[in-house]
């Protein structure tokens, strides 16, 4: 039969069966590329693994023109783009490093519309003459990667990506598909404000990943720690991450020591050492990566079965992006997190040296959230999930916690007030505003928007500062409220934390202990 002239689902997955060889489209692509094909800007949240590339490949294969692919990281581009040629797609990549008789031969198969994938760096986009080149050729879509790296809030801000907007302004006419792996709220509206995405359609893929296992270990003698778990995890492929490239370097030496095949990665390392240890990492020469945050990305190896923190890592967004490295073939993997309050204080410190109040601000905020992660006596795979604006309503039962649940006790009053007091600074104050609401402390803060004239002001005098602390991280961690970071962190509550403080659900929260915070720093920093 003849190819029906504009482009369907059906003629899509005829492209992934020849092109990649899969004969199902997962449920979330198939609704995105038809979203994509209809014309709409669209966004995609999608952990990690979940199959993000195909959702606009395939679109730009099955349509007229090339797509233009931005994407933040050159090294990443090159991969991508040799992946897709060897799959017999027409792709190529223009970034400082390309020279001008080849950028001269891909404007030419540009042209000729030969050529279906262009993958460009925002600066390279943006530069002068290249936009008004694209006006010249018929660009069938643009999809930004990494779309998060648009939000001065996130973990891995850009600010060339803010420049993006022009896309809408110069080509009205062409779909935009925005995808990123970060899905907080905040991620989401900066992405379709600052591309001024037209009425987008969003997609948002849970974030579960319901084979990982979740576990925090106390961060004394790791070294002996990670021998003992590798003695019950015999030739299984893992991954340490370290804070320091010299800790890499140690670990990785000390495991070697043991018998391990145990190689390490950094950034200080020549292009050629990472891509030699990367390379053994994935035929299985390698059993170990000691490695820097550095290590994993575009990296798609599925049979990692472990993924441990030797220290703790930075923010959430970093954490689960790094454990989402384990058990992509979807058999049981495990995460193991050390934590010791020192590396709070180690990461405060580098933390609060930045230059930047605001960036600090931000950044130390983030950490506390990672810390009340580490320190939580809930659920962690809820944690995790209500971080990303996710909210399960049962226990995961694969996580540390579930299988050896502390004790707890019905908290829905306590929850009650605090909720309250939320609500009545209208969602408006920071936590420790809400602590000293809650004490009936009248002190500046409070008394200058009027808190000490709130009904809960003061409802919660019969306990302490690290109590109410304690439980509203709680509360955070049960994704009862959300802190605001570009309105002041002011706390503010969820749905669900509604539905607690209307009655209408209840919930156990756990006895708060003041936390032992005498240890030693491990060694080797
Ligand atoms: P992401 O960019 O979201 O991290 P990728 O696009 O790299 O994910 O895809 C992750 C893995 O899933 C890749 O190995 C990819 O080939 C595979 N994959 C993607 N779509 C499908 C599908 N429809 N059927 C089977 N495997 C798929
Ligand atoms: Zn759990």
């Amino acid at each position: 039969a003849p190819e029906p002239l504009a482009p369907t689902i059906d003629s899509a997955r005829r492209v992934l069966k020849q092109y990649y060889g899969y004969d199902h489209f997962r449920p979330l692509q198939q609704d995105i590329i038809e979203s994509i094909l209809s014309g709409r800007d669209t966004v995609v949240l999608m952990p990690t693994g979940g199959g993000k590339s195909v959702c606009f490949q395939v679109p730009a294969m099955v349509q007229e023109g090339v797509c233009v692919v931005v994407s933040p990281l050159i090294a990443l581009m090159k991969d991508q783009v040799e992946a897709l040629k060897a799959n017999g797609i027409s792709a190529a990549c223009i970034n400082s490093s390309i020279g001008q008789a080849e950028q001269n031969s891909i404007a030419k198969a540009c042209h000729a519309g030969a050529l279906k994938l262009l993958y460009v760096s925002p600066e390279k986009l943006l530069s002068e003459g290249f936009l008004s080149f694209l006006q010249r050729i018929k660009v069938s879509m643009f999809a930004i990667d990494e779309a998060h790296c648009i939000s001065s809030w996130g973990h891995d801000f850009r600010p060339e990506y803010t420049q993006l907007k022009v896309l809408r302004q110069q080509f009205p006419a062409v779909p935009i598909i925005a995808l990123t792996a970060t899905a907080d709220r905040l991620t989401q509206r900066d992405i379709q404000q600052q591309l001024r995405l037209n009425d987008p359609q969003v997609f948002l893929s849970s974030f579960d990943r319901p084979n990982l296992n979740l576990s925090v270990r106390p961060g004394q003698d790791r070294v002996t720690g990670i021998i003992n778990y590798l003695k019950n995890h015999p030739e299984e492929p893992g991954i340490v991450y370290c804070l320091s490239r010299k800790q890499c370097e140690t670990l990785a030496g000390k495991l070697k020591e043991k018998g391990y095949r145990a190689g390490f990665y950094h950034a200080g390392m020549t292009d050629k050492a990472r891509s030699d240890v990367q390379e053994k990492f994935l035929r299985d020469d390698l059993q170990i990566i000691c490695a820097t945050v550095a290590f994993g990305m575009g990296i798609d190896k599925s049979n990692v079965r472990w993924v441990i923190h030797y220290n703790l890592p930075k923010n959430i967004e970093g954490y689960y992006q790094e454990i989402g490295r384990a058990g992509r073939d979807g058999a049981p993997a495990e995460a193991v997190l050390f934590y010791s309050y020192a590396d709070v204080a180690q990461l405060r410190d580098m933390i609060t040296k930045d230059a930047d109040p605001r960036l600090s601000q931000l950044n130390t905020t983030k950490l506390e959230r990672m810390q009340q992660f580490a320190e939580a006596g809930s659920c962690r795979r809820r944690i995790l999930l209500a971080y990303f604006g996710e909210v399960s309503e049962t226990d995961c039962g694969n996580c540390d916690i579930c299988r050896n649940p502390p004790s707890t006790f019905d908290g829905t009053e306590l929850a009650q007030k605090a909720l309250s007091a939320v609500a009545r600074t209208r969602e408006a104050a920071p936590l420790s505003v809400v602590v000293d609401i809650l004490l009936g402390r009248r002190n500046q803060g409070v008394i200058s928007r009027g808190y000490d004239q709130i009904k809960t002001f003061g409802a919660g005098a019969n306990l302490t500062f690290l109590d109410w602390q304690s439980y509203l991280h709680q509360l955070l961690n049960a994704g009862l409220l959300y802190i605001a970071y570009e309105q002041g962190y002011a706390l503010k509550l969820t749905e669900q934390g509604w539905q607690v403080l209307k009655g209408e659900r209840r919930l156990n929260l756990r006895q708060f202990q003041v936390p032992e915070k005498t240890e030693k720093a491990p060694k080797g920093r």
